[in-house]
């Protein structure tokens, strides 16, 4: 559903990006690792529409997102979560994930919020939908946001750093239930400093280094007999 072809991005006089080929089949799960400033951002923003690359193809389900007119199209049909949840303080759980179908998809809103329960009982918060982000915590607010990303039913996922604003005790309820969309098939992105996670849920695991992808393979293969230097002087660092 994913092809990068040489993809290069440069900002400024710096290339962060040089020549990336990678592809992402239907109910994958990628994991991509790597120092900070490695490129892993950028990678999902090109994927996800959000930044054109300079050179290189990409094509996500066969709209190439290389040509800069295309990118928008794709922006309905994949679900983005970040770092921060970005949730509206004056709208409700329920109000947050229906804002995009009853603005951009111009749903009823009874419809939407039909799709929206099924969205937040997804991730298991039926029981807070009226609640406002500040009367829920960290680990819900994000599973908010979740559910405001699966509302569209978008046929790809992409996580930057889900987790990373998180408390640790809150941490699980998140990858649990990316864990759970993973084991419905859903075909998912995810960049993160979880190590346990890319250990139990990744179909593969891609380790970028300087812009390049240094390594790549099973998590087995990556995290118990990493052959490149880097991967290897990385992961001593965070495991
Ligand atoms: P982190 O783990 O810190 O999130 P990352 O692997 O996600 O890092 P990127 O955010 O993709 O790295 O950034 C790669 C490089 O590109 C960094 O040097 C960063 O400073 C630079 N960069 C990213 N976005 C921009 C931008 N919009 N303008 C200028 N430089 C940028
Ligand atoms: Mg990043």
């Amino acid at each position: 559903v994913i092809t990068l072809n040489g993809i290069t991005k440069s900002f400024g006089s710096t290339q962060v990006l040089k020549a990336i080929s990678l592809d992402v089949k239907p109910g994958e799960v990628l994991v991509l690792i790597g120092a900070s400033g490695s490129g892993k951002s950028t990678v999902l923003r090109i994927m996800s529409g959000l930044e054109i690359a300079d050179g290189g193809e990409v094509w996500v389900n066969e709209v190439p997102l290389h040509d800069a007119k295309r990118a928008k199209e794709i922006r309905g049909h994949v679900g983005m979560v970040f770092q921060q949840f970005n949730l509206f303080p004056h709208k409700t759980a329920l109000g947050n994930v229906t804002l995009a179908l009853i603005k951009a998809r111009k749903m009823s809103v009874s419809e939407a919020n039909r799709r929206g329960m099924e969205a937040l009982e997804r991730v298991g918060l039926a029981d807070r939908a009226g609640h406002y982000p500040s009367q829920l915590s960290g680990g819900q607010q994000q599973r908010v946001a979740i559910a405001r990303a699966l509302a569209v039913e978008p046929k790809i996922m992409f996580f930057d750093e889900a987790t990373s604003a998180l408390d640790p005790e809150l941490v699980g309820e998140v990858t649990e239930v990316m864990r759970g969309l993973a084991r419905e098939g859903m075909t998912m992105v995810v960049v993160t400093h979880e190590m346990g996670f890319a250990r139990k849920t990744a179909d593969r695991v891609v380790f970028m280094d300087k812009g390049v992808i240094a390594e790549q393979g099973s998590p087995e293969q990556i995290f118990v007999n990493p052959q490149n230097p880097r991967t290897q002087q990385f992961l001593s660092r965070v495991l």
